[in-house]
């Protein structure tokens, strides 16, 4: 087998920032490049439902999603 190769240059995209929806501030990155600390929800509604077919996305910070849990009428799962 003959192979040549060329090198090729490639972009990537990585995060740069991330805001909270809910309280507007900036979440900070995790030494070592992580984002951690906040977490990232999507959602595409069936259609019928009240968003028909829309994807919503949104991210929460630590402080955020401690808030809402607190509102749940059932707390969440836990495990490790
Ligand atoms: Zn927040």
């Amino acid at each position: 087998m003959l192979r040549i190769y060329n090198t090729v240059q490639t972009e990537t995209q990585e995060v740069e920032s991330v805001t909270c929806n809910k309280c507007g501030k900036p979440i900070k990155k995790e030494p070592y490049g992580y984002w951690d600390t906040f977490i990232s929800v999507e959602k595409t509604w069936a259609y019928g439902t009240e968003w028909d077919g829309e994807t919503h996305s949104f991210d929460l910070c630590e402080h955020c999603y401690r808030e809402l849990i607190a509102q749940f009428a059932v707390p969440v799962t836990r495990s490790e």
